[in-house]
């Protein structure tokens, strides 16, 4: 039995599925989908068409191949576009389902064997015999021999500090992708979080609601960078800046070093030092100790993230001259507390005064990004691999433990055979791995490492491959 199933319906997945689907032909490859159409997963579901992809479109692509074809798409359904527009999300959903699609017809005309799955995979149980029973939805069961989890980021769970009364109003969303669950025009939105998901709330709500207030509030109060118009020009000592930063012992040296190479090449946009760093984020992130991660999170990732994932030109334009026509306010302040019903009212200290001031909103959106904390959240399927050792959450809770090529490990750190995830679930091995450029790279190295693995003829790979 040398099947595998990819469960998760998203981008990630759909990028695994179709390079397993491409070279995979040792067994049959099963895609289980969840519950929405597949392809799209939380970032390309969106059908407003202000949420902007925050990657030029000559760097988005789902397959290893065809490095132009999403341009081409594009230009099909807007006219003739650029490589370096910053292009609506909803296009890049449709261009992965049309991209997935094709490789399904190949795969026809290939006669390689595969099944989609509507529904979600409930348990992950390791077979005494090797490889794994995988039941999707109430009672159907799949025997494979390897399995590869897609399966996102987790559902947002409200803040601690939100009361249960607020949680049961109805006033306290936290799905920010779920205006439309609020028909009635409230008169004043608080959005918590300033990050990329805050800006795409506040594109969708100051549309869908012309005559409210909008008040953003984060710790920081700090907005992501925007891109450049046009492409920056690389920065010219990069390789050495690189190699210093690899060098560094921690945080503190690696922003010394930036801070120099900025110092020395004033002409240099910083934001192509950034970009230039990309290929080594992964390294740079493993080479740091347990206690420098933790002390990079809580000091440097917000600046980091804001610099790092920046938005897209007109994204950032939108905002700030809603801040300059006073419609748009934004706060420094950690959210104390939330309470009441109807409006909500808000307790908020403020980072500069540590002054405490209460706010009132009819509607309050959480916004607050990525959550990888695996122990804490309510994923049927991650709580059931987690209870039976299959999965141990990472020390930082960015994600699952697992190795540099996706294969999650056990307590002991040992390689659990023909298990892998691929997306933010590794974030605590690999930091970096949630953008498309990144998964579609992991997911053509896990389909060529499996591939090769099913052609040696073995079901299971050994307990040390790919370490
Ligand atoms: C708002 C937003 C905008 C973004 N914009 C960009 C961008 O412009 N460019 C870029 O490169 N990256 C962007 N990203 C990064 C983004 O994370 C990736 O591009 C990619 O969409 C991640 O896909 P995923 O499949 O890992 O996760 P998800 O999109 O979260 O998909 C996971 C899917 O798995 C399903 N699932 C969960 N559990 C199960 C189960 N047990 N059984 C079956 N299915 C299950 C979920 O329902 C979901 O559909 C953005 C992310 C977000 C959130």
């Amino acid at each position: 039995m040398a099947d595998i199933a990819v469960i998760g319906g998203g981008a990630a997945g759909a990028a695994a599925f179709g390079e397993l689907l491409a070279q995979y032909d040792a067994g049959t490859v099963h895609w289980i989908v969840g519950q929405q159409a597949p392809g799209r997963g939380v970032a390309y579901a969106t059908g407003d068409d202000r949420h902007l992809l925050n990657v030029r479109a000559s760097g988005m692509g789902v397959f290893h191949e065809h490095a132009e074809d999403f341009i081409q798409h594009a230009s099909r359904q807007l006219g003739q576009v650029k490589g370096t527009d910053f292009l609506p999300r909803r296009l890049f959903g449709d261009f992965i389902q049309a991209q997935v699609g094709a490789r399904i017809d190949a795969a026809r005309r290939a006669g390689r064997s595969f099944r989609i799955h509507p529904g979600s995979a409930r348990e992950v149980l390791a077979r005494a015999e090797g490889g794994y029973a995988v039941r999707v939805g109430a009672d159907r069961w799949l025997d494979v021999s390897r399995v590869v989890l897609a399966i996102g980021a987790l559902s947002q769970r409200p803040l601690r500090t939100v009361s249960t009364t607020a949680l049961a109003g109805g006033a306290y969303e936290l799905d920010p992708w779920r205006l439309d669950r609020h028909p009635k025009p409230p008169r004043r939105i608080v959005v918590i979080g300033t990050g990329l998901t805050a800006v795409d709330t506040l594109l969708s709500a100051a549309v869908r609601w012309p005559h409210a207030e909008l008040i953003a509030v984060s710790r920081h109060g700090l907005w992501p960078f925007t891109h450049s118009a046009l492409p920056l020009a690389p920065y010219a000592r990069q390789e050495e800046l690189n190699q210093a930063l690899l060098g560094s012992c921690g945080p503190a040296q690696m922003l010394r070093h930036v801070r120099r190479a900025m110092a020395d090449a004033p002409e240099t946009d910083w934001r192509s030092l950034v970009d230039g760093m990309r290929p080594i984020n992964a390294l740079l992130w493993q080479g740091m100790s347990h206690a420098r991660r933790r002390q990079f999170l809580r000091h440097a990732r917000w600046i980091w993230e804001a610099a790092r994932h920046r938005m897209a030109p007109a994204s950032g334009e939108a905002i700030h001259q809603w801040q300059e026509e006073g419609r748009l306010q934004v706060l420094a302040s950690r959210v104390l507390d939330v309470d009441g019903t109807s409006p909500l009212q808000l307790t908020l200290r403020e980072r500069a005064t540590q002054l405490v001031t209460t706010i009132e909103a009819d509607l309050v959106i959480q916004a607050t990004g990525l959550d990888t904390a695996v122990a804490y959240g309510a994923h049927e399927l991650l709580a059931q691999l987690l209870r039976d050792g299959l999965a141990v959450a990472d020390p930082l809770q960015l994600g699952v433990s697992a190795q540099a090529d996706g294969q999650l490990v056990d307590a002991r750190g040992a390689p659990l055979p023909g298990l892998y995830a691929i997306g933010s679930l590794l974030r605590g091995n690999l930091w970096e791995c949630t953008a498309m450029p990144e998964i579609r790279a992991a997911a053509h190295r896990l389909a060529v490492q499996l591939a090769t693995a099913g052609r040696a003829g073995g079901p299971r790979e050994s307990a040390s491959e790919g370490s």
